[in-house]
């Protein structure tokens, strides 16, 4: 069998070891609390699956996606077990969310209408999850509309339509440790669940926690924590420290090759614009990578990679394909590895690095790496 050779124009390494070492890292903080392996937007561009896959072998019980579509893919993929999805628009495919056995949220009558359509149609229950805005102000269900939700919903599962399996919210502040919203969610998330348990709900898991949560708010922890970045390795903020000060790995390695190597004279303009000019003669050395490829143009000028043990930072702009180094006397040969991002235990820079180059999160920085980028993904078998 002829070995396919790594790509090398550009390639995202997936270190699915470092992924199962961050969710056993999660799980020991949360030691009550199942864990919920989030995975949407293809598991913030590390790949759903895989990632899926790695993060249950290390002992998370769910899979969350935003998506019912990205739920029913990774239930089609395989993917055993509880797969919750929350971000529902009407006319979504509820029934097939019903035959996949996906845990549904409802935040709203609309969507309780759908889906116990959707039940009646299949002749079976729906597995939902009532979803509660306890001041995200975002999805979920207003406290003021939260009763009429819930009787509604312990009508339909009287009538055999639904089974309401989870209550849950999501916080607005979690990254800012302190913040005074986060006691004040937690004092509503509380009430709300205690009126829903009156009246006669039975969930089998309350949860709020997402990632900053799961780090450093053990009260919020209830009966299920909903990890996404930190699964991958990445601080939720560099407030709360860095991955290693965290206990996490980075998971995504982002590796591409110098495509070509020049002399060029001095005051020569680089990249469109000529918002770069050299000062005297030097070395360019051209990055195959762009942002047709989910490298923020927002970084022109000061995006930080390694190349042959050396930072720099981006010449001029980030063009769709392409962006160029100036070398200065460094000696490169094309074909030479440049790390864009990764751990950082190469010296390399970090997604928090690339996040301040381009004044977003690192949590965009991953996500956004493009389809056009390979994945590699290393490390897939758990008992190596
Ligand atoms: C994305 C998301 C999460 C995970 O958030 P992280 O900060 O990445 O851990 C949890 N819950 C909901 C509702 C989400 O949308």
């Amino acid at each position: 069998m002829s070995q396919t050779p790594p790509p090398t124009r550009v390639r995202a390494e997936i270190d699915l070891g470092a992924l199962r070492a961050n969710v056993r890292a999660l799980r020991a903080r949360a030691p009550r609390a199942a864990l919920m392996a989030v995975v949407k937007s293809d598991g913030y561009g590390h790949g759903a699956v895989p990632c899926a896959r790695a993060a249950l072998e290390a002992g998370a019980t769910w899979v969350g996606t935003a998506t019912p579509q990205e739920a029913l893919a990774l239930r089609a993929a395989g993917i055993p077990g509880r797969i919750m999805c929350w971000l529902w628009t009407p006319g979504d495919p509820w029934r097939a969310g019903i035959e996949a056995d996906l845990d549904m949220s409802v935040s709203g009558m609309w969507a309780l209408a759908e889906v116990t359509a959707a039940a009646r149609e299949a002749g079976r229950p729906a597995r939902i999850q009532l979803k509660a805005d306890t001041g995200l102000g975002r999805n979920g269900c207003q406290p003021g509309d939260w009763p009429e939700l819930v009787s509604a919903a312990l009508a339909a599962e009287a009538a055999g339509t639904v089974r309401i399996t989870g209550l849950w919210s999501h916080l607005a502040c979690a990254d800012e440790p302190g913040h005074p919203s986060i006691a004040l969610q937690l004092a509503a998330f509380r009430e709300m669940v205690a009126h829903a348990e009156k009246e006669g709900v039975e969930p089998e898991v309350r949860h709020i926690a997402n990632s900053p949560a799961t780090l450093t708010l053990p009260e919020a922890h209830f009966d299920l924590v909903r990890t996404g970045i930190a699964m991958y390795g990445v601080s939720p903020s560099p407030e709360l420290g860095t991955s290693e000060e965290l206990g996490l790995r980075p998971v995504m390695t982002l590796a591409a090759s110098v495509a070509l190597v020049k002399r060029v004279p001095a005051g020569h303009g680089v990249s469109y614009g000529h918002h770069y000019v050299t000062r005297g003669e030097t070395t360019l050395g051209l990055i195959p990578v762009g942002y047709g490829d989910g490298i923020p143009r927002h970084a022109s000028g000061r995006a930080p990679v390694l190349v042959g043990g050396e930072w720099h930072r981006a010449a001029g702009r980030i063009a769709m394909d392409q962006f160029v180094v100036d070398l200065g006397g460094q000696k490169i040969q094309e074909g030479a590895e440049v790390l864009l991002f990764g751990p950082g235990t190469r010296g390399e820079p970090t997604a928090q690095d690339w996040a301040e180059a381009a004044d977003t999160i690192a949590y965009e920085i991953v996500t956004r790496i493009g389809t056009r980028v390979p994945r590699l993904h290393l490390n897939n078998d758990p008992h190596d």
